[in-house]
Formats: structure tokens, sequence, C-alpha cells
């Protein structure tokens, strides 16, 4: 007769509280969380690493690159920076793109240069407040990324900045994606040319995989790489799952699948010292490829090379971004459905919760469901 699962966990010598699928993010701070509050945990990813998509490592010319493709640690939150100083010290870095737009290299978001450099003009801030309320188009109800963008600074730059770089990392035009996809992109009446506007914006100081290896430490946490967690799931006993992948692909795509944006990252190495004038150019209308990030920008090391990567948005692959769209917004509540039903599993992260989270997010989401755990487990 098999003893319950409970009973084997308690008695078997091998036994964790939690299993937590993924080791990115979502996974880690649970994990971290966990182990603090006394529990054993078993952290398993199919990936040959920990950090999911943060991943960072140096590659053979031995300059630090993501992997991934570049990210930037930015957030409001005290709380989250508060939380992850406690695994990292921190260089202060703050983010520029700028954007190859008919044969000039423009800042992105669109600001006061943006606006003077391609038209030729010399507006000032109260000006080019003028300047876009006369090219803004009057648009009734605002519901998706053409009417954000069209709505706020008109159709030529809409055009010129927007629609072409929508259309491919998306492969939807942007009348057809969610308001909040081009939401996300403010537009600025000042000289500010930083990408991200948050309080808090820095990089951990030697790097994510150093932060996530810090956060890991604890003797109460195992880490078990290169591991589906379906190969293990019924053999290692534990007791609540904690699950970070893509929700779908835990139901068995039931529904059918949630669909994702995909990417291909094609990395070079160069013999110069700096390639770019700034961390990111972005290419919205011209080449395959979204944009090119210079990771010595982002990552403050010196290096007589340098090395960038160079996305190509792709409709198959790992899953990267869901795509927000009302209709896979629909799918997603189906899944959600079954995945509220599983009351001995718990889903978090990205792509469990099918959402298009930054870093600093998902964080907080994790803390967040953590103290949930210890509220209901009280
Ligand atoms: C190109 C790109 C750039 C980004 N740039 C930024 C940025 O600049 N700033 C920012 O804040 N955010 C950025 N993000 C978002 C950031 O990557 C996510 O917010 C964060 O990684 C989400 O963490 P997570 O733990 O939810 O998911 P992930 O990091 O994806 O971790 C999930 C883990 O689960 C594992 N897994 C899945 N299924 C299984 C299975 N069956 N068995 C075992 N393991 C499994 C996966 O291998 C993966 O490692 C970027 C994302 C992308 C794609």
């Amino acid at each position: 007769m098999t003893e319950p699962r409970e009973r084997q966990t308690r008695e078997g010598g091998q036994n964790f509280d939690y299993l937590i699928v993924g080791a990115g993010f979502a996974g880690s701070v649970l994990a971290e969380r966990l182990a603090n509050a006394g529990k054993r945990v078993l952290i398993v990813d199919r990936r040959p690493h920990i950090a999911g998509n943060a991943y960072d490592c140096y590659d053979d010319a031995g300059v630090l690159i993501h992997p991934y493709g570049p990210h930037i640690f930015h957030t409001n939150s005290k709380d989250v920076f508060d939380y992850l100083s406690q695994f990292t010290e921190w260089r202060p870095y703050q983010h520029r793109v700028l954007a190859s737009v008919d044969g000039q290299l423009l800042p992105i978001p669109i600001n006061l240069d943006t606006v003077n450099r391609l038209y030729g003009l010399n507006l000032t801030a109260f000006q080019v407040e003028d300047f876009f309320a006369s090219v803004a188009e009057k648009v009734e109800a605002v519901r998706t990324s053409e009417d954000v963008v069209v709505g706020k600074v008109g159709r030529d730059l809409y055009n010129k900045f927007f629609r072409g770089y929508t259309r491919k990392q998306w492969g939807l035009d942007p009348s057809e994606l969610d308001a909040s996809v081009t939401a996300r992109v403010p537009t600025r009446t000042n000289r500010d040319d930083r990408y991200f506007a948050d309080t808090y914006q820095a990089m951990p100081l030697h790097g994510y995989t150093r932060m996530f290896q810090n956060m890991l430490a604890s003797p109460n946490i195992s880490v078990m790489l290169n591991t589906d967690y379906r190969d293990i799931v019924d053999v290692i006993p534990h007791g609540h799952l904690i699950y970070t992948g893509p929700v779908d692909a835990f139901f068995g795509y039931c529904y059918g699948k949630l669909p994702y944006r995909s990417l291909e990252f094609k990395h070079e190495t160069h013999d110069t010292e700096q390639l770019l004038p700034v961390g990111t150019v972005n290419y919205p209308n011209d080449y395959a490829y979204t944009r090119v990030s210079e990771f010595k920008h982002i990552t403050g090391q010196r290096h007589h090379r340098t090395s960038v990567v160079y996305e190509f948005p792709r409709a198959e692959g790992d899953p990267y971004y869901p795509v927000p769209r009302p209709e896979n917004a629909e799918l997603y509540k189906r899944y959600e459905a079954l995945a509220r039903e599983r009351e001995n599993v718990t889903f978090v992260g990205r792509l469990a919760t099918y959402r298009y989270y930054n870093m600093d997010q998902v964080v907080a989401q994790s803390l967040a469901t953590f103290r949930k755990l210890q509220g209901e487990k009280e």
C-alpha cells in the first residue's frame, strides 16, 4: 500500500517542505524566504544554471554578458530594493537608448531633443507641449497600443518610432495589441534622456548570477539543475509545490497553447573598447532585429574588447513575452481557474501568471506570495 505523500514527507529521509519549479526571480525569492523561515526547499530548473532569464556569465572573451538579452534593474519599490540589497551591492546605472530614425540616432523615450533634432526645430519645453497637442490625434477611447501613441504624439512620430518596432517585436500591428504595451514608454517635454524614471536604478555589482547564488546559499535549500520537474515530482517527497514555468505547460496545454513571443539572440564580440554610444540602439524601421545592446555600458566592466547582442523576434522558441491581447487574457483566465483549484500548488512569476512583469514586479509578487503562504500556514 502506498503511504500518503504527507506521511512519506515527514518520515522519509529525503524530504522537502517545498518543491519549487524554476530558479528565476520568482522561484529564488520564494526559496530564500521559505528557507529563512526554516523550511526545507528543493528548487529545480531544467536549464543548466540558476537566475532564469536574468542569468549572466562571462563569454569566451571574458566580457560579462546577459545570454537572454540585456536586463536592467529599476524599481520604485523601496521594499524590493532593500530586500535584494541583502544579497548584492549595487552599481548605479541609468540606461539610455537611442533610436535610429531618418539617418539619426535620437533619444527614446521621445523628449524635447528628439523632436528638435528630428524636425530641425528649436522648441522650448513649453513649446513642445503645444507641438504634441497640435499633432496628437483625438482618440475617443484608448484601447490599443496605436491609440496610446497617436493620442499623445500624433501619427508621424508614431510611424517613425513605434509602428515598425512593435510590428517586429510582436509580429502584430500596434492596433491589434493592448494599450499596455506602448503605455510603458513615456513621452517627455524636457531633455531627460534616461530610459527609466524609477527611484532606484542600479545593477548588481558582481552580476545577477552572483546575487542569486547568495539568495540560494542557505543550507535549507537544495538546487537541482538540468532537471524538468516532471521527471522528479513523483519520486522526491515534498509538501507544497511552487510553479514558476508556463501555466499552459503545467496543464498539458489542455485548452490550447497560450501565445508567447520569443527571441533569438545573436551575440558578437568586437576588437574595440566601445561600439555603441549608449547601452542600447533601437532599429524601429530597418533590419530584422529590433535592437542591439552593449553589455559594458550596463555592467560597467572595463575590458579592451566589447560584446553586444542583437535581438531577433521570433514566433517560436523559448516563451519570453506573454502576448497582451484580449483573447489571450480570456484563454489565460481559463487556465487561472484550473490553477485556483490546485490547493497544493502555487503559481507565481511571469510565465505562470501570464503577465508582462519586470524583475522588480516579480520580486514584489513573490514577496507577497510568501506572506500569503505564511498566513495560510499560521
Ligand atoms: C529579452 C528580455 C529582456 C528583459 N529585460 C528586462 C529588464 O531590462 N528589466 C526588467 O526588470 N525585466 C526585464 N525582463 C523581464 C525579466 O526577465 C522577468 O521579469 C524575470 O526574469 C521573470 O522571472 P521569473 O522567475 O518569473 O521567470 P524566469 O526568469 O523565466 O524563470 C522561470 C524558470 O523556470 C524554469 N522552468 C520552466 N519550466 C520548467 C520545468 N518544466 N521544469 C523545470 N524548470 C522549468 C525555466 O527554465 C526558467 O529558468 C526581460 C525579459 C526578456 C525576455
